[in-house]
């Protein structure tokens, strides 16, 4: 799917109103936008605007939108990859990957620790407790990011997705992962999407990762999976 570039420069003024409506600093808060099932001209579109980080779910798009050719007038993105991590695609894009949002099992830390010495990455946690989400338990997380670092890898933070259904119902899970993250001493909260940005800022996200407030809704048949 395709986007207009003057559109997303209009829906990003939106999403920064949102956030300091929320409590947030829009300055300080890293929005990562969230660019699956749109094109490259959605991502030139994003780095025009100002936004440099970028989020992916699948090793092959991300290959594909980071190695298409930009426009010449934009800055360098950073890849965050946001999705299901499976260890066979993570040399794929080890060298486009600036942030792996994702990890939440030693196997997959070890390969991108293979691939991409002392990459940043960031532990998902299953905050919401939903049986099918990604992430490991919250009592699980701290081994989790001794292990991590035990490869070489620079872990930043956690990351959580909140639970389907109404913003609210994310609001026990975000504000156990800022409690978590604290625990553990790690600066980075990378929680809160489209539908519940203004709770995660409220409970301290420090990364929020948004897609469709930004390039409108995606076509489900090719989009929205692979949480
Ligand atoms: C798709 C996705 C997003 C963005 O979702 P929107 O609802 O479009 O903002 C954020 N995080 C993850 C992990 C995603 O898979």
């Amino acid at each position: 799917m395709t986007v207009a570039a003057d559109a997303v420069a209009a829906n990003l003024a939106v999403v920064r109103g949102r956030i300091a409506d929320a409590g947030g600093d829009p300055g300080a808060i890293t929005l990562v936008a969230v660019t699956k099932a749109f094109d490259r001209a959605a991502v030139d579109a994003a780095l025009a605007a100002g936004v440099v980080d970028l989020g992916e779910n699948y090793a092959q798009e991300l290959r594909a939108k980071a190695e298409a050719p930009a426009a010449t007038t934009v800055p360098a993105p950073r890849w965050h990859f946001i999705g299901r991590l499976q260890r066979n695609k993570v040399r794929t894009v080890a060298h486009l990957v600036a942030c792996w949002q994702s990890v939440d099992r030693v196997e997959v830390g070890a390969e991108i620790a293979a691939r991409a010495p002392g990459a940043r990455v960031l532990v998902q946690v299953n905050a919401s407790g939903e049986p099918a989400k990604g992430g490991i338990p919250p009592e699980e997380a701290g081994s989790l990011v001794t292990a991590l670092r035990d490869l070489g890898l620079d872990v930043a933070g956690l990351m959580a997705i909140g639970p389907a259904g109404p913003p609210e119902a994310a609001r026990p899970g975000f504000a156990r992962l800022r409690r978590l993250a604290d625990d553990l001493g790690l600066p980075e909260r990378s929680m809160g999407m489209t539908a519940d940005l203004e709770v995660a800022v409220a409970e301290g996200a420090t990364m929020v990762r948004v897609g469709s407030a930004l390039f409108g809704p995606r076509d489900p048949r090719t989009g929205g999976a692979g949480m």
